[in-house]
């Protein structure tokens, strides 16, 4: 039987409705995730979208997993932002390119919502240029472990994460690209801190710290695909998760029209609804063409990608795309709800808030435009 879009999307909406969407305005406020929400996740079978069913997951592809951060996000920006983060970021690149070992020690507790999940490879000096400014190093010991010094930055769900993947520089960066390596970083690995939970703008309630390495031994099983070769993974990882990402703010694009479009029924001036003035119109007609365009592009790219058409530049694009048009989205929402859009009891300012982050994080809107033009500009006449 083919995937039923429509009955998994309602079944996830279902699970938001009850579980995450009441707890949003709360998660926002108190920049804490309720620890029982993974769980929770976990028992819904939400977490391992990508992954077989043989590991916990359910077996299915990108454009499902799409559907899921975005029902996840258009309940709360926060909680979709950070089970992208664990569900795709971590979790499907350590099954893509895990061995058999490491998949069975750490896929079915990641899917199962025992584990949380991150994956770090930004630095204090090392942002857009990661790859040719990575300074956290991992050095070979005699008996082929490696000896990990250096800080890593930002790192989404660092704070409480069981497992977290980490980008090393294993070999002198004048060699290129194949000088960096990744490792899956856990509990029992001793000697490395994590530091103090960042305050935010927005996705409050997503936790994010500096990791700090000093003389870490990680043993040389925690390797994770092969040496030096990290930059590949790295790569294609950012492919998927632009592509994933790119659902964060379609979510919230469609959480803006939830909160619209009864307002401008509701709210009367001059004698008639506000939903009955042209301008106003033009406002609802802008987010509905918004949403509906980050939305198509979207489920056609990640439809590619489940062809085994995985593209680079559509990937980009999306999330370009879909980022800037959400910022711009939740600032007209703003607008149509007139003042009591700026109060912070509205959900409107943290659409903003939580809208902006997509604009930076997994490479930030001009590394994308940049990606693209330069694609472009390889390529032979365009076509569509
Ligand atoms: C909330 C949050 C969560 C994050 N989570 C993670 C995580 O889980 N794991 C992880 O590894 N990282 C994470 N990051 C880091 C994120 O990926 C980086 O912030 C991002 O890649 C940008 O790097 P930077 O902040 O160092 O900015 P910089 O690279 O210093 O860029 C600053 C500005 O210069 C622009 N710029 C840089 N180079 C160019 C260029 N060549 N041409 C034009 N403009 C350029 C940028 O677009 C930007 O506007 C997170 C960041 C945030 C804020």
């Amino acid at each position: 039987m083919g995937f039923d879009i429509n009955a998994f999307r309602e079944h996830i909406r279902q699970f938001c409705l009850t579980e995450v969407a009441p707890i949003a305005a709360q998660i926002d406020k108190d920049d804490q995730i309720p620890s029982t929400l993974w769980p929770k996740m976990g028992a819904e079978r939400l977490l391992g979208i990508t992954i077989p069913k043989e590991y916990g997951g359910l077996g299915l592809g990108y454009l499902a997993h799409i559907i899921a951060v975005e029902e996840l996000s258009r309940a709360s920006g926060t909680v979709g932002f950070v089970y992208a983060d664990h569900s795709n970021i971590c979790l499907n690149n350590l099954y893509l390119h895990g061995t058999e070992q490491q998949r069975q020690k750490y896929v079915p507790k990641l899917c199962s919502g025992e584990y949380l999940g991150a994956l770090s490879m930004s630095e204090p000096n090392a942002g857009s240029d990661i790859v040719g400014s990575m300074s956290c190093k991992a050095t070979k010991t005699n008996d082929a472990d490696w000896i990990a010094n250096g800080t890593k930055k930002w790192t989404t769900n660092g704070p409480d994460a069981d497992v977290i993947i980490v980008y090393l520089r294993t070999a002198d960066k004048t060699i290129g690209s194949h000088s960096i390596s990744a490792f899956i970083l856990d509990n029992d690995i001793d000697n490395w801190q994590r530091g103090k939970k960042v305050d935010k703008f927005g996705m409050r309630g997503a936790g994010n710290c500096e990791l700090y390495f000093n003389d870490t031994i990680i043993p040389s099983h925690q390797l994770l695909g092969k040496e030096n070769e990290g930059v590949k993974i790295l790569m294609a990882g950012l492919d998927t998760e632009r592509l994933i990402l790119s659902a964060g703010p379609i979510g919230l694009m469609q959480a803006a029209l939830d909160l619209v479009l009864p307002y401008i029924r509701e709210r009367n001036q001059f004698g008639s609804p506000i939903g009955s003035f042209e301008l106003i119109q033009a406002k609802t007609a802008n987010i509905y063409t918004s949403l509906q365009t980050a939305r198509s592009y979207a489920y056609r790219t990640a439809q590619a990608f489940d062809q085994g058409m995985p593209s680079r530049i559509d990937a980009s694009a999306c999330a370009y795309y879909a980022s800037h048009a959400a910022v711009n989205v939740a600032l007209e929402t703003i607008q149509t709800l007139g003042g009591i859009g700026y109060m912070n009891d509205s959900i409107a300012p943290r659409l903003l808030r939580d809208a902006k982050i997509y604009e930076i994080g997994g490479g930030t809107n001009e590394i994308r435009q940049m990606l693209i033009g330069r694609e472009l500009f390889k390529q032979d006449p365009i076509i569509v």
